[in-house]
């Protein structure tokens, strides 16, 4: 699954180095729907579900042009709200130094996003010393009785008083422990990228947010992809000051 993220799915980092002259760095971030449905249901990647999603009715590539040349009317092709939040979450995933699952989550109160968090070791384990495997005949020697998870993470870091009332995105539904933190902490909707539908942890979780009057739906994106490409914004900047281009594009 580590390959297959890295390699097919949402997000490819690289550093390339010029001859000597100068280091190019480019990182780029997709955000793939569409293709990642297709990927999901192939053998390759057979766990993963994605939301079926209406395919794009609109010339994508076309608006982004439009906003490019013409300056004098909003842009009509930018990201909605619930793009731009799971967004956030998917970027934060990818703060992870687990090498199997990164999972990301951002807490949203009025469209303002008050806490993020990814999965990760507790402060002051230092993450080179901690073991990140999962198959280790003892548990001490495992991940699990010490990862904190992403959920736990954002609700433990959040910079308002309360979350009481919000809405968490999550890139992966989340495990029974982090539903209790967020049926406490008072959160009332999840929305959720991906989901094992046959895992116990998250069928407990399910249950827990049905009876605790929790919302949860999965994420259905309008876009087919979401691209931030540091290299291009970087390269616009040096040498077109005016241009309107943000170094981020969607198709
Ligand atoms: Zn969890």
């Amino acid at each position: 699954m580590a390959n297959y993220l890295q390699r097919q799915s949402s997000w490819t980092c690289g550093m390339n180095m010029a001859s000597g002259a100068k280091t190019r760095v480019e990182c780029r971030l997709l955000i793939r729907t569409f293709e990642m449905i297709a990927m999901a249901r192939s053998s390759e990647c057979p766990s993963v579900a994605f939301p079926m999603a209406p395919e794009p009715t609109s010339p994508e590539m076309d608006l982004a042009f439009r906003s490019r040349t013409n300056v004098s009317s909003k842009r009509s092709d930018y990201i909605s709200w619930d793009e731009y939040f799971m967004s956030v979450a998917l970027l934060a995933s990818q703060r992870s130094k687990d090498p199997v699952t990164q999972v990301g989550a951002a807490i949203v109160t009025d469209k303002v996003i008050v806490g993020v968090g990814y999965n990760g070791m507790p402060r002051g384990c230092d993450d080179d010393d901690m073991p990140w495997g999962k198959t280790a005949e003892d548990p001490l020697e495992n991940k699990y009785l010490y990862v904190c998870h992403a959920e736990m993470n954002a609700i433990l870091n959040k910079n308002s008083e309360s979350v009481r009332g919000s809405t968490i995105y999550c890139t992966l539904f989340p495990c029974c422990s982090c539903a209790k933190y967020i049926i406490q902490a008072g959160i009332n909707r999840v929305v959720y990228l991906k989901d094992k539908p046959n895992n116990k942890e998250m069928i407990a979780a399910k249950l827990m947010f049905e009876k605790s009057g929790v919302q949860y739906s999965q994420f259905a994106p309008t876009k087919r992809k979401l691209v931030l490409d540091f290299g291009k914004l970087s390269i616009d900047i040096s040498t077109s000051p005016s241009t309107t281009s943000s170094g981020l594009s969607s198709v």
